[in-house]
């Protein structure tokens, strides 16, 4: 799941089978709305966005304009809280559930880009020599929006996923959105799909903004077209009852990202990489791999979509960014969160046997937030960390983080970004 994205390296529990992963509950709302299917062709103009049925809908003006450039009226709630979804909130995985929008935006290479709209979710259309499906040309981000009690929404730090997203586009020669554009793109669509946000407690709202070379190019070269794209799925906590400890076994062989190469930004190609040993360590039992670094082959990277930290006592360390690795929204958050509660945080080479010899360890990522690891294999030795596998720092950081991103506990960072 996130098996793209910090989904990943993830010990699921066990009503988030893979099985399960890839097909949304049987009463997913598929059905709920005349969605756009795969022989759709209208998906790349804008439809008139009303939603049918929904008497209790009223149109209200969004900050975003139709591709004519005129202004676009989408179908929101009259009332603070609009009907529920009709699905079943308490038993929400990590599949994805179609919902009724999505966001599009086009711009051609050296240009801006610019006049993004809503549009009805479904399939889109691609030139099968559309620089993406060819050469790898794309980059995705992930986030989430939660639903607090009174009613409003919050984001949490959108604009880091804006300029990670900038940052990467940079590096495999994309136009990007600037970060307001990418901001009003998420909000927008987080509302228009509103009714789809889990109620308080159950889960969130996952985010997916894509980037990708949708134009068409035949040698090895910048697509000329980029199409910016948003969908979004609702999701279930991953820690329903008390957080599960992972198991992690330490990957040898293969690499995940090397010196020059593109490890530090969120591209499409990282993740196709990672499959292989992902695999492997699942069908031994694992929940997924810890990559080492491709130089030295003894300091940690970290695993297939989730930042790695280790505690000992009072000092809590995780791999610098240097890179090779995915400079994590929640790993940076967690280094803030932990240094306001007094810990000492350092950021340099961790190697294996500090691992080994650690406290505790655990793995940062938007999905799991916190995910403490249970045990460590390394060529054969495994070692666990704590009596039941959860360690008292795991779970004070990730309550602390949690609380945050829900909107139980007061913001003093100035993280969260309130929707309504
Ligand atoms: C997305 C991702 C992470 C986690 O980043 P967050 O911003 O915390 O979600 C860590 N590692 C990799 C490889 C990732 O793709």
């Amino acid at each position: 799941m996130e098996s793209g994205g910090a989904f990943a390296g993830l010990h699921l529990k066990p009503s988030y089978h893979h099985h399960q992963l890839l097909r949304p509950p049987r009463t997913a709302a598929i059905n709920l709305l005349p969605s756009s299917s795969s022989t759709d062709k209208r998906h790349l103009s804008p439809l008139p966005l009303k939603l049918q049925k929904q008497s209790h809908f009223a149109s209200y003006s969004c900050n975003c304009s139709i591709n004519d450039g005129s202004a676009f009226q989408v179908a929101s709630p009259s009332s603070a809280t609009p009907e529920l979804a009709d699905i079943d909130w308490d038993n929400l995985g990590f599949g994805i559930i179609p919902t009724d929008y999505m966001y599009v935006m086009k711009c051609y290479l050296d240009e801006n880009f610019s006049k993004g709209a809503l549009q009805r979710f479904g399939n889109i259309e691609l030139n099968p020599s559309a620089g993406i499906l060819n050469y790898g040309q794309g980059l995705f981000e992930g986030l989430k929006a939660y639903k607090r009690h009174d009613g409003n929404i919050l984001l949490f730090r959108p604009e880091e996923n804006a300029l990670r997203m900038k940052m990467g586009a940079e590096r495999i020669c994309m136009p990007s959105p600037s970060v307001e554009q990418f901001v009003e793109a998420v909000k927008a669509t987080v509302l228009a799909n509103e009714r789809w946000i889990p109620p308080p407690g159950k889960g969130s709202l996952y985010i997916r903004p894509l980037l990708m070379g949708s134009g068409s190019v035949l040698g090895v070269a910048p697509a000329p077209e980029y199409t910016f794209l948003i969908y979004v799925s609702p999701v279930g906590n991953y820690f329903k009852e008390g957080m599960a400890p992972i198991n992690l076994v330490i990957e040898t062989e293969m690499h995940r990202a090397t010196p020059g190469g593109t490890g530090g930004v969120k591209t499409i190609g990282n993740y196709a990489a990672v499959l292989k040993a992902q695999s492997a360590a699942k069908a031994k039992g694992y929940s997924d791999v810890l990559y080492l670094d491709s130089v030295n082959k003894r300091y940690l990277e970290e695993v297939s979509s989730c930042n790695v930290f280790i505690v000992k006592g009072n000092l809590i360390t995780t791999p610098a960014t240097k890179g090779t690795i995915l400079p994590g929204i929640t790993r940076k958050s967690i280094i803030d969160v932990a240094r306001s509660q007094g810990f000492q945080v350092e950021e340099r080479h961790v190697s294996v046997d500090e691992l080994l010899d650690a406290d505790e360890v655990f793995c940062t990522g938007t999905a799991v937030v916190v995910s403490p690891v249970g045990s460590i294999t390394h060529l054969g030795r495994r070692v666990t960390y704590g009596s039941d596998g959860v360690g008292r720092v795991s779970k004070q950081l990730y309550s602390a983080l949690t609380s945050l991103q829900m909107g139980l506990a007061t913001d003093n960072m100035g993280w969260t970004v309130e929707l309504k």
